[in-house]
């Protein structure tokens, strides 16, 4: 035992009083509820990360975000560099790729029908191989350990729990449709790539300018953006601070892509029933508002695998990720080491085939 059930009994009592006494801020919850680094509380850093997944995907969603904000500032560098005659050109971060969601489902339907890479944003296509196999292993987890939308969705969720004492939850008849909406968008982009365009239609639109541009393209609507963007950027952003994950949840194709890939995962979140005693912290932490508490294991789409629960549950072991068959417990940190991997051997491998 990690901390022993009496302990986290009184730590929980107390959160709970304080919370209630509104003495209590969230970041001061979070502080108690977290057992102390592995050096003070004599646990190895395995044992210590198992039991507090929180910090382990918040460093990895910070890593994350700091990649992108260097590619970011690499491909703005690399643009100016090409409109300022007489400068040298800085190289082209090809991690820019990941932006273009829409180029790379192109990719892979042309790479499905010919086995060739097309040479248009090739490092766009390996990041959503690299993608899916993540999703595949770990459900939805891209969008709660990597990617930045997530990450932004989060913390301005966090900020509206401070404003307002607690984020709003849509009533279960909007909340239902509104979740469709995402797998329309997403489906309505599977319609026209794969059955409403000829394989001469792709090739014509891979080779085109328009492709070949998108990632300048995309720098420029941010650059100048129109008022439209603006207001629509404004609204979404006040829209995250009230309802959590309403970019994710509602909104994100890739985010349909990925829960639906990840419907398929061998992965899933597992509750030990005979240990857990129903006190309901998990399914209150939980960010898609799954009521893990009645639920042998969650199979929900819109489980993120962001260990939430695990990190909210008081009794140790109770709630982990465990593999369907053969049945086995999947460590927070495997999960980060292997999401790493795959984005690394995803580099490597693209680099080695001329494909990055
Ligand atoms: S699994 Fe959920 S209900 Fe059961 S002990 Fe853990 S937090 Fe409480
Ligand atoms: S069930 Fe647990 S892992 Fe899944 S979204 Fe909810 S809190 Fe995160």
């Amino acid at each position: 035992m990690l901390i022993s059930v009496n302990e986290s009994f009184l730590v929980n009592d107390l959160i709970e009083i304080g919370t209630k006494q509104g003495s209590l801020r969230k970041k001061d919850q979070l502080k108690l509820s977290r057992p102390p680094w592995p050096q003070r509380s004599g646990l190895s850093a395995d044992s210590w990360l198992q039991a507090n997944p929180h910090r382990l995907r918040r460093t990895a969603q910070i890593v994350f975000l700091g990649i992108c904000l260097w590619i970011g500032w690499r491909f703005v560098q690399f643009y100016f560099s090409i409109l300022t005659p007489g400068q040298a050109i800085v190289s082209r971060p090809p991690g820019v790729e990941a932006f273009l969601p829409i180029s790379a489902l192109m990719s892979a339907r042309f790479w499905f029908e010919t086995g060739i890479v097309h040479p248009v944003h090739p490092a766009g296509l390996l990041i959503f191989g690299a993608i899916l196999l993540i999703s595949f292993l770990f459900r939805r987890s891209f969008c709660s350990w990597v990617c930045p939308f997530g990450f932004l969705s989060e913390k301005l969720a966090d900020a509206g729990r401070r404003i307002f004492g607690r984020n709003f939850r849509l009533p279960r008849w909007a909340d239902w449709p509104l979740r469709a909406l995402k797998y329309l968008l997403l489906g309505f982009f599977v319609w026209v790539i794969f059955f409403c365009m000829s394989l001469a239609d792709l090739r014509a639109f891979l080779n085109s300018p328009f492709n070949q541009t998108a990632d300048v393209r995309l720098l420029q609507f941010f650059l100048h953006p129109s008022t439209i963007t603006i207001t629509v950027l404004a609204v979404l952003v006040g829209l995250s601070i009230l309802v959590r994950h309403l970019w994710c949840r509602y909104l994100c194709p890739y985010g349909a892509f990925t829960a639906l890939v990840g419907m398929i995962s061998p992965t899933r979140i597992r509750r030990n029933i005979p240990s857990c005693i129903e006190c309901g912290k998990c399914a209150k932490a939980c960010p898609a508002s799954l009521p893990v508490n009645r639920l042998l294991a969650v199979h929900s789409d819109e489980c993120s695998l962001c260990l939430e629960c695990v990190q909210a549950c008081p009794i140790t072991d109770t709630l982990a990720v465990q593999t369907i068959y053969p049945r086995r417990r999947v460590r927070p940190l495997i999960i980060a080491l292997a999401i790493a991997g795959i984005f690394l051997f995803t580099i490597v491998f693209g680099k080695l085939s001329g494909h990055w």
